[in-house]
């Protein structure tokens, strides 16, 4: 694990904090061990919009069953 400012692997766990944080020693800034990715793959946005669709889809169902 490296620091993501300065590359620096003098990094020292955080152990304070729930999720997983680690602080680096020589720029004191702190940073999550495991950093959420940047974008999400074709296959994930895919799948959220196929769930989405379905939500949408039985959304209108139900209102169209309302009297
Ligand atoms: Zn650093």
């Amino acid at each position: 694990m490296v620091c993501p400012n300065c590359q620096s692997s003098k990094v020292v766990k955080n152990g304070r904090i729930k999720v997983n944080r680690a602080i680096c020693v020589e720029c004191n800034r702190q940073f999550s061990e495991n950093p959420l990715p940047q974008s999400y793959s074709a296959e994930v946005k895919a799948l959220c919009q196929t769930i989405h669709n379905g939500i949408g889809f039985r959304g209108i169902e139900r209102a169209e069953n309302q009297p």
